[in-house]
């Protein structure tokens, strides 16, 4: 089942990034801390009340269109009415109420989805007048809360867990492998679509899907079932419904959610974008599997050196990302899009495999023995004993005498091993480490 959304909208300097980092803040582990992965981020994962949730901030994602505040505004209130479950609408006691708050208050109030007013930087118990004037903008009661002293956040996130829809359902099938297709407007999604379900031999059904407007395609192909996980109406032949078509970041973050496997499509002339980079990065910590899809293969000039190159060059850009295969293709002249569903089907596999303890247990060894553990102040690390505790994504626990010793370094070199003599080929590996006493 997918995880609820919640958007938090206001703006600049009303302590949105503040707010966003105290609530998600709790979810740190050494698998995490990857460079590239955690900076900058515009979502978080968080908990309340056992409910987990996907957190966005609408303040980081950039928008091509303008830097004009009240323009910017206005685009995140739409995306997060578009998008989120709940809506966290952030103001500032401080300043009092502004203009601009009673826009987006305005723009909000057309929408039907649970909107929160959070009225911020009521840094003390007794300062809960400074509230009242935030009445006048029409959205329910307004939570006082700070975010930098942590007050009144768990009133606000009571609410925000409440508000949840009730009636999520999860149609997927056991067998069946979701596929999320991600990428810029223009790099080809909807034509590597038609491509793939207008090859013979695809059977394919539409049945609506938990979201609102989307549809889901399911289809099988050699005998093996899918579901395309609609995004941003690829399948929709008119895009007339929005003024500029954007790269919905909320609805790509859904799509990967509810996915097994990640399609990140990018154009062959113009390469991976930040924005695909920060969605890769979510699916990279979501565990799911992840394919690239370099389209308009055809508008490039070849010659026998020119596809290595672009991988690597797509290499060095998403550091993290190296075990994500990369496929070049044509929706135009359907080059190699046959190979889409057996990459995905591939990926879906490794991201199952399972491996026996006693020959994982004799990778780790001779790896050590090659490559010893780090120390730290004349202690040197013991891997004890490893267990893979988990599938989708493969979870390794590695059980040593002295957790704080194992270093980045060292994880990202016994994952190397994992990789070379299990494959794993296009899913992410979580790496515990536990002490055993
Ligand atoms: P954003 O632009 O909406 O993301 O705002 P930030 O989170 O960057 O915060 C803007 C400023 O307000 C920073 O200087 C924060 O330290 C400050 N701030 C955030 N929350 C509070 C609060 O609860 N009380 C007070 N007094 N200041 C706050
Ligand atoms: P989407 O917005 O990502 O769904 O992109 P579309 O599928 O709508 O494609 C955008 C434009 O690129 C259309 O004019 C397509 O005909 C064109 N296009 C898509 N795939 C290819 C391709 O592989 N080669 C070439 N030359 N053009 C393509």
């Amino acid at each position: 089942m997918s995880k609820p959304i919640v958007a938090i909208v206001g703006r600049p300097n009303v302590g949105k990034s503040t707010l966003f980092n105290q609530i998600g803040k709790k979810r740190v582990s050494i698998v995490e801390d990857i460079p590239g992965v955690t900076r900058d981020r515009i979502y978080l994962d968080a908990e309340w009340l056992n409910t987990e949730f996907t957190m966005i901030d609408t303040g980081g994602i950039e928008l091509e269109t303008t830097d004009h505040i009240l323009t910017s505004m206005r685009h995140q209130a739409n995306l997060a009415i578009e998008e989120a479950d709940v809506v966290v609408f952030v103001v500032d006691a401080k300043t009092g109420m502004t203009a601009a708050d009673e826009e987006v208050a305005h723009i909000l109030r057309t929408s039907k989805k649970p909107i929160l007013l959070a009225v911020n930087k009521v840094d003390s118990p007794n300062k809960e007048n400074e509230i009242y004037e935030f009445y006048n903008l029409g959205l329910g009661d307004p939570i006082p809360i700070s975010a930098s002293n942590a007050l009144n956040l768990g009133d606000l996130l009571d609410q925000v867990v409440e508000n949840f829809p009730k009636d999520a359902v999860d149609e997927k099938e056991a067998d069946e492998i979701s596929i999320a297709v991600i990428g810029r407007p223009n790099v080809g999604k909807s034509s590597l679509v038609n491509a793939l379900l207008g090859q013979e031999r695809v059977i394919v059904s539409n049945i609506p899907g938990t979201t609102r407007d989307a549809i889901d395609t399911h289809f099988v192909k050699d005998d093996t079932k899918f579901i395309l996980i609609d995004t941003a109406g690829m399948r929709r032949k008119a895009k007339i419904d929005l003024p500029i078509e954007r790269y919905s970041v909320m609805r790509s973050l859904r799509a990967v959610d509810r996915s097994d496997v990640v399609l990140m499509v990018i154009n062959a002339d113009e390469g991976i974008t930040e924005q695909d980079k920060k969605i890769a990065g979510y699916a990279h910590e979501a565990g799911k599997g992840i394919v690239i899809v370099v389209n308009k293969w055809d508008l490039v000039e070849k010659d026998d050196k020119t596809s290595l190159r672009f991988t690597e060059d797509l290499r060095d850009e998403i550091g993290f990302m190296q075990y994500a295969p990369v496929l070049y293709t044509s929706a135009l002249t359907k080059q190699r899009v046959h190979r889409v569903t057996d990459l995905v089907k591939y990926v879906a596999e490794q991201q199952a495999m399972r491996i026996q303890t006693s020959v994982l247990n004799q990778v780790i060894t001779d790896a050590t023995a090659i490559n010893p553990p780090p120390s730290h102040k004349g202690k040197r690390l013991k891997i004890y004993f490893t267990t893979q505790a988990d599938i989708k994504p493969p979870t390794f626990i590695f059980f040593v005498n002295e957790p704080e010793i194992m270093h980045f370094s060292y994880l990202r070199f016994l994952e190397n091993k994992l990789r070379e003599s299990f494959g794993f080929e296009g899913t992410p590996l979580k790496l515990i480490v536990r002490g055993r006493k």
